[in-house]
């Protein structure tokens, strides 16, 4: 695998249908798996069971992309940091919210 997790799942408004972490760690393999397939939209959320999970990049230094799990019904995220080129990369999927967070992350941290 050459992908890792960087950062925790956000989901704080989960309800009363808590996922466990096997659930949420199953959730995250699928997400990774079905965007590696090429699908970035209308994923299944682990939290909130609609299915409003899109994936988004961003690319905050020219060697660093990282790919994002977010849904729009709920708090669920998530991101991959990914070495090398994301398959299904392209410009217009940047987020640009995402990338400044990414670009404002890495600025703090001292190599
Ligand atoms: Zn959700």
């Amino acid at each position: 695998m050459r992908r890792r997790f960087i950062g925790d799942i956000v989901c704080s408004d989960m309800g009363k249908d808590i996922p466990t972490k096997q659930d949420l760690l199953k959730a995250q393999t699928d997400l990774l798996w079905a965007a590696d397939s090429g699908k970035l939209d209308s994923l299944d959320c682990p939290s909130c069971h609609r299915q409003t999970v899109s994936v988004w990049f961003t690319h905050p230094k020219p060697d660093i992309y990282r790919e994002w799990f977010v849904c729009s019904s709920c708090s669920f995220s998530f991101r991959a940091q990914i070495s090398g080129i994301p398959k299904h990369y392209s410009e217009s999927r940047i987020n640009q919210k995402l990338q400044e967070y990414d670009v404002d992350l890495l600025a703090k941290i001292k190599f």
